[in-house]
């Protein structure tokens, strides 16, 4: 059993998408463990996007992404499931959307491509995060969620998927 953290980026939020993707995640048979939406300030983005991001994708990028993540209030969501991380990240697609397979939430609900965001100097919107592994899943609930924010209730669908 694992825990993932999902983020509903400004643009999922903005196009009027979060019930649509949050429905995703409940189908699937992911227990909602911990919910809130926030605005968040540049500080707590930047606990969010850390130094790892410039590393991997460069100090531009991390800038642009704390800017998107500061432009308006997100949906932060504690999904619980059997090897959750690798489940959600299926769900979600390439983190390009241009790569992203039909089906997935970035591939059924963006298409642009890393080519056209850099030529526009912009982050790619691809409307969601999700955590890439359950250490990091460990860390990125601590930065939007406190201990009593998180729940362990047990709802009823969860018998017939997880069956805890
Ligand atoms: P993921 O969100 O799939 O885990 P990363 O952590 O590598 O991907 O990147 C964080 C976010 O930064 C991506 O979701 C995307 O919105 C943005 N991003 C990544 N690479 C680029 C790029 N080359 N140009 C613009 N935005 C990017």
């Amino acid at each position: 059993m694992e825990k993932s953290l999902v983020l509903l980026k400004p643009d999922a939020v903005d196009r009027g998408l979060i019930g649509e993707i949050i429905t995703r995640f409940e189908r699937a048979g992911l227990k909602i463990a911990g919910l809130k939406m926030v605005w968040p300030k540049k500080e707590h983005a930047a606990k969010h996007y850390t130094e790892d991001l410039a590393v991997r994708r460069g100090q531009a990028v991390r800038d642009l992404m704390i800017e998107m993540l500061t432009s308006g209030p997100i949906v932060a969501v504690a999904l619980e499931g059997v090897e959750a991380v690798d489940q959600v990240r299926k769900m979600i697609g390439a983190t390009e959307p241009k790569s992203a397979a039909p089906g997935t939430i970035r591939g059924d609900f963006a298409h642009v491509s890393f080519k056209h965001a850099d030529a526009k100097k912009m982050g790619v919107y691809n409307l969601v995060h999700a955590s890439g592994s359950p250490e990091e899943a460990v860390e990125e609930i601590k930065v939007w969620f406190s201990e009593d924010e998180l729940h362990g209730h047990t709802p009823g669908y969860t018998k017939h998927t997880i069956a805890y």
